[in-house]
């Protein structure tokens, strides 16, 4: 490689810094970090060469501080900075203050970035490039009343799309006039929440929609390849959940269309790097060469790129790093093929049965696959905490194989060998999602996980009660016992169990919270020094079930049971994963417990840190079961909360506008008797 570049600096975090650190160093570059104190200790931090701190953990003051991490650049005396994806990536004035620095932007020019930056304008661009693009409305004019006209003019069902929108925010889908206006409402304010601009534009909301996007690649010297298509159509609320390579279904004359449509769209903004033109097609009748629009195109390197990698065999970073030294791409459109299928899943942190809010806290566990044809790309590791302030994305499972079915397998066994205990996760909703019929016979389209969220998603019957008497045995049993490889095998039970040591057999009540809930099983010694477990009478344990499987410091690892495995994680609290959902069972303590979070009750929380940004209640107020009483913004969603059950407004102890804590009571309800 050109040698101009022999140091990167990676204005980003978690996996994709990683991601960048390893091509980075496989090209003998230096690395260097920046971060947020909450990362001070994070793994990219630690894989990097030279770290520098750029601020408190709100990403308002680390991360998108243009001027901190210019001067950080300059400090560590490196040649280029790469913005990965987020954050800064899209900012045309990063890419500026980094050329007025002397250091190379690893990404298109800055007049590309603002061409493509506002979904309006380049729309606009689009069309004059001769790109098909989704009918609607793109202009200046922001009046409810005009826009309501417009959305009549262009016909329901229509999407409202924040003008400077990203990542599925600031978007609404209206099928009836009677509902336009809340849904601008919406849009406009996550639209200014988000991105600092309410303006929206109004689109025909394709039927049967499959987002397929062309991966695009364009040196300095005026070449521009497509580098193939990704199905992105398996989606929830308009962000990828899992993104495939080829589209399954794509006809050839399509795949051309598309590609010398988005090398268009590329060249008549001038575009050098790495970029992705998102186009979304009408799946009525299938794919079809003349059923595609242009919805938008990021101006960076997309969270999927390693599908296109696989399927290619090129290493978009490395890529990105040529280019951006000023060779010529190392290839032509014809020296290109596509080999294989692959797919990946993103893997969250988030409780898909408790409407995916995310799920913050301690990796207690943290064991990703490995395997044939499985690449992960991750940003933490085992002992790492997922905090509230960024996206809580664990990792990237990517499988690639010979044929989509042998791909579509691998995944599917690699996402069954991967295990999560401390905050909740998607695994087991990415697996079904994988297995699904419909997604197997690639009928399906953005609304497929929408359409099958409660199957795919699996009935909640809450906590699961076997495991509950697990954790209790298990609970009781540490510290001594469970590292013993005869754990379960008949122990003297006068001398092995806590609370046995002597007098009569009794049982032994063990006070739990499980999931925030007081919970009391007991514990009853058998024949042959088994010890049983029971919730309200019901035996449904016991220790011969129980057989410890892994150990390291500082968890224990057990299986109850086929497909059962508890993670002891300290002295006090277990994880317990069944059929892919966690259970949290703690000893209660009674002195160290903050009884404000225990039971529901008519106390309605915030479900995670965030912003109060809406309040429809005051204290005296009647209301109903369902209804939506406030919205707590967070991670740049919205989050409406809603009464648990029927009854009086006590109390509202936050005003619209207040930072609220995770678990922090808003609203007391006196819940109708
Ligand atoms: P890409 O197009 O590169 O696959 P997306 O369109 O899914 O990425 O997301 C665009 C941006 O939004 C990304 O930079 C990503 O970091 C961010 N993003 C994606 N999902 C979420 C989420 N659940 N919460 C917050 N930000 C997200
Ligand atoms: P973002 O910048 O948030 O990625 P996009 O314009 O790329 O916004 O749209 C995000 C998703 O919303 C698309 O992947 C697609 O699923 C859906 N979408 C966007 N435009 C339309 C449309 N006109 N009809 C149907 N679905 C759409
Ligand atoms: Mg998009």
């Amino acid at each position: 490689m050109n040698r101009s570049l022999t140091s990167v600096l990676v204005a980003n975090r978690g996996e994709i810094a990683c991601r960048i650190f390893r091509t980075a160093k496989r090209l003998g570059m230096r690395t260097i970090a920046v971060h947020s104190d909450a990362d001070r200790d994070a793994m990219f931090v630690a894989q990097a060469d030279e770290a520098y701190p750029i601020g408190p953990a709100p990403a308002a003051e680390s991360y998108l501080r243009i001027d901190t991490i210019i001067a950080a650049a300059k400090a560590s005396g490196a040649d280029c900075i790469h913005p990965g994806y987020g954050f800064l990536s899209e900012r045309a004035e990063f890419a500026e203050a980094c050329e007025a620095a002397g250091i190379v932007f690893v990404g298109p020019p800055a007049s590309a970035i603002r061409a493509m930056g506002l979904k309006d304008a380049a729309k606009a661009l689009a069309e004059m490039a001769g790109v098909p693009v989704v009918p609607g409305y793109h202009g200046a004019k922001q009046e409810p009343d005009f826009l309501r006209q417009k959305a009549y003019e262009i016909g329901y069902p229509v999407l409202i799309k924040a003008v400077a929108g990203g990542g599925g925010k600031g978007m609404r889908r209206v099928d009836r006039a009677l509902d336009f206006e809340a849904a601008l409402e919406g849009a406009q304010r996550e639209a200014q929440s988000s991105f600092g601009d309410p303006r929206v534009l109004v689109e025909k909301y394709v039927l049967s929609p499959r987002h397929v996007e062309i991966q695009v690649f364009a040196d300095a010297h005026g070449n521009a390849v497509s580098l193939f298509e990704r199905d992105c159509s398996l989606q929830r609320r308009h962000q990828k959940v899992i993104e495939e390579a080829p589209a399954p279904g794509i006809p050839a004359a399509m795949r051309d269309a598309m590609g010398r449509a988005a090398v268009e769209a590329a060249k008549a903004v001038g575009y050098v790097g790495a970029g992705t033109v998102e186009f979304i097609a009408d799946g009525r009748e299938g794919l079809r060469a003349d059923r595609f629009f242009f919805m938008e195109m990021n101006t960076r390197l997309q969270v999927e790129h390693p599908v296109t990698e696989a399927i290619t065999g090129l290493d978009l970073v490395e890529l990105q790093f040529r280019v951006a030294s000023g060779e010529p791409l190392p290839f032509r459109q014809d020296d290109l093929a596509i080999r294989g299928h692959a797919v990946e899943a993103r893997l969250y942190a988030e409780d898909p049965a408790g409407g995916f809010l995310p799920s913050t806290g301690k990796l207690w566990a943290l064991r990703l696959p490995e395997g044939e044809g499985i690449r992960v790309d991750t940003g933490v590791r085992e002992g790492d905490v997922v905090t509230p302030f960024y996206d809580p994305m664990i990792a990237k499972v990517i499988a690639h194989g010979a044929t989509r079915t042998q791909a579509l397998d691998r995944l599917s066994a690699a996402l069954g060998r991967t295990l999560i205990a401390g905050p909740k996760s998607n695994v087991a909703f990415l697996r079904a999602l994988c297995d699904a019929e419909g997604f197997r016979s690639g009928a399906f389209d953005t609304g497929f996980i929408e359409r099958d969220l409660d199957a795919l998603v699996g009935a909640d019957h809450g906590p699961d009660r076997r495991a509950i008497t697990a954790a209790a045995l298990a609970l009781v049993e540490r510290p001594r016992n469970l590292s013993r490889p005869d754990f379960g095998r008949g122990l003297d039970p006068w001398d092995e169990l806590v609370g046995f040591t002597t007098g009569p057999r009794r049982d032994t009540v063990v006070p739990l919270i499980v999931e925030g809930e007081r919970i009391d099983a007991s514990l009853t010694f058998a024949e042959g020094g088994t010890v049983t477990a029971s919730l309200d009478g019901e035996v449904l344990c016991d220790s011969r079930a129980i057989a410890v499987s892994f150990k390291r410091a500082p968890t224990t690892t057990f299986t109850f049971g086929e497909g059962a495995t508890g993670i002891l994680a300290d002295d006090a609290t277990a994880f317990m994963l069944t059929a892919g959902r966690q259970t949290r069972v703690s000893l209660f303590d009674p002195f160290d417990v903050d009884l404000d979070r225990i039971g529901s009750g008519g106390a309605v929380k915030a479900p995670m840190h965030g912003k109060l940004v809406a309040l429809f209640v005051a204290a005296g107020d009647r209301v109903e079961k369902g209804q939506r009483l406030a919205i707590v913004e967070a991670m740049k969603m919205e989050h409406a909360l809603l009464a648990p059950a029927s009854g009086a407004v006590a109390e509202v102890s936050a005003e619209p506008g207040a930072q609220v804590a995770e678990g922090q009571r808003l609203i007391t309800l006196d819940i109708d008797a």
